[in-house]
């Protein structure tokens, strides 16, 4: 084993014996076989004892090859093939690459409503397909994302096909994913994706880094070379099998970001009332009344910097602020609130206003569509439309106003010095066990991230 994870393995055992989890134990199992920067982690069980290998050697009477033939063709032969759909999959063009010849499934795959939701959407979905030898069809699965984004992180859709009394039948289920959890770590030479991509973690992993810190540091203008982060995050599977969508990335459960020399650190954490929220370790949220930027922190918009306008260098001048993206891109409220106007206005082009509490209202400008109506009611991070350059635009960009009572302000600042709600009394001692727990993983984590770099020197 190299020095590092040496170093990270006595760190641990020093840890473990301090604190006698028998979830550090795990780590410290694993970290034995693995110096990687990412690493999977065992769940909070304790290992199983390894299993001894035992050679056994049995002599074998040879019976006739007929007899064999014979006993073979009188059973049952299931072939199970799995594929991931694509978008331009037809119905017989999927069971084809599955290896089932079928017309009748076919069929049905192409024309019973819920049946057809394995070739509707971007593909991407997960299939798998039992056929007998002659190639017909017996049942067919597929998992895919749930359709709800609230729904979106924690479970999946299984659609099944099956025959049923000789007729086909499908029917949908939404399943919980089961997860796993990885460690990892880098430090930052050029950009928040440079460094993942060099680690090995999800781009929705590095997204969500940068929501979750985003009242911390200003990802577009604050990054330092230098910069370090470590990360425990989730991987899902769906029944047993890790999913291909979003790399197979879940929730961010702790992290810990150094910008400029100044540690920030993020929990996941369920309080009484059962909703999770990102905690810093002395207990208060990381949720603020509003967010730090309309747009989602993303691979395509982290190379775009909120900028002065064009004309007038100057956004106080402007009374706005402008975030160049891509034609498309989603634009989000930052607040909770109710729709005080969605529709054309002449120099503004397609554009949303929001009315939040406290004489608070918000500006979504430049739109190419418009998701919401008039009147209605929309909570932070509820998508308002997208980004497009209608009105007096030279080029595809947001123009965003935040004002108060009236008064133009700079919404970084708004989402900084906005409310911070402290945890509930009773979940404090709970939360101060978790804490201990992550603290322990990432610091894991972090001694873990020279370790490939020092193995290739
Ligand atoms: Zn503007």
């Amino acid at each position: 084993m190299n020095p590092t994870s040496d170093r990270a393995l006595q760190t641990v055992q020093r840890f473990s014996v301090k604190h006698r989890f028998g979830l550090v134990a795990g780590i410290v199992t694993l970290m034995a076989g693995f110096a990687v920067t990412a690493v999977a982690v065992a769940p909070l069980v304790a290992e199983p004892p390894p299993l001894t290998q035992r050679l056994i050697v049995e002599t074998i009477e040879p019976r006739g090859l007929g007899s064999q033939l014979l006993e073979l063709s009188t059973q049952d032969i299931t072939l199970t093939r799995s594929d991931i759909t694509r978008a331009t999959d037809s119905a017989d063009g999927l069971l084809a690459r599955l290896g089932v010849q079928d017309p009748e499934a076919a069929s049905f795959l192409r024309s019973d409503s819920t049946a057809r939701l394995v070739l509707t959407g971007r593909g991407g979905k997960m299939v798998q397909a039992q056929a007998d030898a002659s190639g017909s069809l017996q049942e067919l699965v597929a998992r895919f994302p749930a359709e709800r984004a609230e729904q979106a992180q924690t479970h999946f859709t299984r659609l099944t096909m099956s025959r049923i009394g000789g007729r086909w039948l499908a029917r949908l289920a939404t399943v919980p994913y089961t997860t796993q959890q990885r460690l990892a770590s880098g430090s930052i030479r050029n950009t928040l994706f440079a460094a993942t991509d060099e680690s090995g973690v999800p781009d929705a992993v590095a997204s969500q880094l940068a929501e979750i810190f985003s009242t911390d540091i200003d990802f577009h203008r604050e990054l330092r070379k230098g910069d370090t982060f470590s990360v425990v995050y989730e991987t899902l599977m769906a029944d047993e099998q890790p999913v291909p969508w979003n790399e197979g990335a879940g929730r961010v459960l702790a992290a810990e970001f150094v910008n400029a020399g100044h540690a920030f650190h993020a929990v996941w954490f369920k309080s009484g009332d059962g909703r999770g929220s990102y905690y810093d370790v002395d207990g208060r949220t990381k949720r603020r009344a509003f967010l730090a930027s309309p747009m989602e922190f993303s691979r395509v918009t982290s190379g775009f910097a909120m900028r002065f306008h064009p004309l007038l260098q100057n956004w106080r001048a402007h009374l706005g602020v402008d975030y160049g993206a891509p034609t498309g891109t989603a634009v989000r409220s930052v607040g909770d609130g109710f729709v005080t106007f969605a529709g054309r206005q002449n120099g503004y082009g397609n554009v949303v206003q929001v009315q939040h509490g406290g004489d608070r209202t918000t500006l979504y400008a430049h739109l190419s569509r418009i998701d919401v109506r008039k009147g209605q009611r929309i909570e932070q991070g509820t998508r308002l439309g997208a980004v497009g350059s209608t009105g007096w635009a030279t080029g595809p960009h947001l123009h965003f106003e935040f004002r108060v009572a009236g008064q133009h302000q700079d919404p970084l600042r708004v989402a900084k010095t906005s409310d911070t709600v402290p945890l509930d009394a009773a979940s404090r001692p709970q939360f101060a066990e978790t804490v201990k727990l992550v603290q322990a993983r990432l610091e894991v984590a972090e001694t873990l991230a020279g370790a490939p770099r020092s193995r290739a020197e």
